[in-house]
C-alpha cells in the first residue's frame, strides 16, 4: 500500500536516522513495537523508561510512514467537538478525555524539553472558524460547552476577527494551550534518545504474523523472528498484520506546503487555523515561514500515484488559501497526497485485544493522531505494567467499531 506519494517537506528538513545495531538481540523482549513512527516511538520511550526491554520493528525506514505526511498540529480539541461528543458518550468520559488530549500536548512539550529535541515544536492558539452562518450556533455552544468545564478558549465575532485574521468569518472559537511540531524531526530525534535508553531499533523488517505458546509470542518477519511477552500494533492506517479493523475508515488528504514568506507572521500569533464544515481546511505556518494547507479529504485509501492529480487538488487548496489571504503572495512549493484514517466513533484504537491476550493496539485515527499517540503511550505503559488505568475504558478496543 502506497501510503503517500508526492514531494514531502519534512524529510527536507532533517536527515534520516540510522540506528546503529551495536547491541545483542535478547532472546524474549518484555515488548514488541510493531511501527516506528510517532506512535510506536513515544510507546517505546514509555516502556523503556519504565524498565522493560523493548524492540521496534517497521518494515520500512523508521518515521517515513504517515509521520512524514502529518502537518504537525496539536490541538486538545478534537474532529469531534466536546458538546457532540458528550451526546455521544456522556459527560464524564467526553469531558475526560477532552482533558487526557489537553494534558498530551503538555506532555509532549514536556518530552521535547526533557530530552531537548530539535522537534520546532511552538506553542500557538487554533481558530476553529464557522465555515458559513448556519455553524455560528454550534460554535458558540461549544464555546459554553469547552468554558463551563475549565477549557481555555475565547469567541471572536466578525469584527473580533477581522481584527486579528486578513479574512473575516460570521464567528469563531480560539482554543489556547495548541502547539505545532515538525513530526519527522521529533520521532527521529526520540529514535536517537530511544537507542541510547537501550531500546533496539529494526528498520526494514515486515511483521507477518504472531503464535503464541506458553505465554510467549513468536513474532514471524521477513527475516528473524522475535520472542516477546507482548505486542503492540502502531501500525498507522495500513492494513493490521493481526487482527481485524472494523471501525476505521481509510481516505486519502492532500497537502501543500508553500514558499518562504515573512508575511505569513503577520496573523494572529501564527495561530493554527481550521474551520467547523467537513472535510475542514486548515493552515499553519512553520518555523522558516512556510504556509502548510491540507484538507480536501477523498473517499479511496490509496495514495493518487498520478502526480498531476496531486498538484491539481494543491492548486485547489492554493485557491482556498488566497481566498483567506488574497494579500499574500502563495506559491506551491511541496504537494502530496496521504492515506488518512479516522475511527468511526471519532476516537482512537487503544488496548489490549479483546480476544489475543497480550497484543495492544496504538492507532489514533483522525485528525489528533498525534494527540493520541500521546495520551496512548501512558494507557499501555499501564496496562502492560498491570496498573489500573482509569482512562484506558474510553479507549478500549471492547467498543462496537474497533479491531477484532
Ligand atoms: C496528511 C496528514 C496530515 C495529518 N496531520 C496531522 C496533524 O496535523 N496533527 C495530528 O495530530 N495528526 C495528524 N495526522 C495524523 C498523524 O499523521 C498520524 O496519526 C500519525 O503520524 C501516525 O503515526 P503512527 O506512528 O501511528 O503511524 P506511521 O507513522 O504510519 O507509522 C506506522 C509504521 O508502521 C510500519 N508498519 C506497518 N505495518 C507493518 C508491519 N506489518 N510490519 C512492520 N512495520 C509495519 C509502517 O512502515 C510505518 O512506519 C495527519 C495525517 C495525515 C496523513
Amino acid at each position: 500500500m502506497k501510503i503517500h506519494n508526492g514531494s514531502l517537506y519534512w524529510p527536507t528538513t532533517t536527515q534520516p536516522y540510522h540506528p546503529s545495531n551495536n547491541f545483542d538481540k535478547y532472546e524474549v523482549y518484555n515488548v514488541v513495537i510493531v511501527g516506528g513512527g510517532i506512535s510506536g516511538s513515544l510507546t517505546a520511550l514509555a516502556l523503556v523508561e519504565a524498565g522493560l526491554s523493548v524492540a521496534i520493528l517497521d518494515k520500512r525506514e523508521m518515521g517515513s510512514g504517515s509521520t512524514s505526511a502529518n502537518t504537525g498540529l496539536l490541538q486538545y480539541s478534537n474532529d469531534i467537538m466536546l458538546h457532540e461528543l458528550i451526546d455521544q458518550i456522556g459527560e464524564q468520559d467526553a469531558v475526560q478525555f477532552y482533558k487526557l488530549c489537553y494534558k498530551a500536548v503538555d506532555d509532549l512539550e514536556k518530552i521535547v524539553d526533557r530530552l531537548q529535541l530539535d522537534a520546532d515544536f511552538i506553542r500557538r492558539p487554533s481558530i476553529c472558524y464557522a465555515s458559513d452562518e448556519n455553524d455560528v450556533e454550534k460554535i458558540k455552544v461549544e464555546y459554553t460547552t469547552l468554558k463551563k468545564h475549565g477549557f481555555p478558549c475565547d469567541y471572536l465575532g466578525p469584527n473580533e476577527m477581522e481584527e486579528k485574521l486578513p479574512f473575516s468569518k460570521p464567528g469563531a472559537l480560539v482554543t489556547f494551550g495548541d502547539a505545532e511540531i515538525n513530526p519527522l524531526k521529533f520521532v527521529q530525534g526520540l529514535l536517537k534518545k530511544l537507542e541510547k535508553k537501550g531500546a533496539h531499533l529494526f528498520p526494514y523488517v515486515e511483521v507477518k504474523d504472531v503464535s503464541e505458546a506458553d505465554n510467549i509470542l513468536d513474532i514471524r518477519t521477513s527475516n528473524q523472528s522475535f520472542l516477546a511477552k507482548s505486542i503492540i500494533f502502531t501500525t498507522g492506517y495500513e492494513t493490521v498484520p493481526v487482527g481485524h479493523r472494523i471501525g476505521a475508515d481509510i481516505n486519502r488528504s492532500y497537502v501543500f506546503v508553500s514558499n518562504p514568506n515573512q508575511e505569513f507572521k503577520n496573523w494572529h500569533k501564527q495561530a493554527l487555523i481550521w474551520e467547523t464544515k467537513r472535510p475542514y481546511l486548515y493552515i499553519r505556518s512553520t518555523f522558516d515561514n512556510r504556509m502548510i494547507v491540507g484538507g480536501l479529504d477523498e473517499d479511496n485509501p490509496n495514495a493518487p500515484y498520478s502526480l498531476e492529480l496531486i498538484q491539481h487538488r494543491a492548486e485547489n487548496l492554493l485557491k482556498q488559501a488566497k481566498e483567506l489571504f488574497p494579500n499574500y503572495e502563495i506559491d506551491i512549493d511541496f504537494a502530496y497526497a496521504a492515506t488518512f484514517g479516522e475511527s468511526i466513533d471519532n476516537l482512537p484504537f487503544i488496548g489490549e485485544h479483546p480476544t489475543k491476550p497480550n497484543h495492544y493496539y496504538l492507532l489514533g485515527y483522525g485528525g489528533n493522531g498525534t494527540v493520541y499517540s500521546m495520551l496512548g503511550s501512558h494507557i499501555l505503559r499501564d496496562l502492560i505494567m498491570g496498573k489500573r488505568n482509569e482512562d484506558a475504558e474510553i479507549v478500549q478496543l471492547q467498543r462496537k467499531y474497533v479491531v477484532r
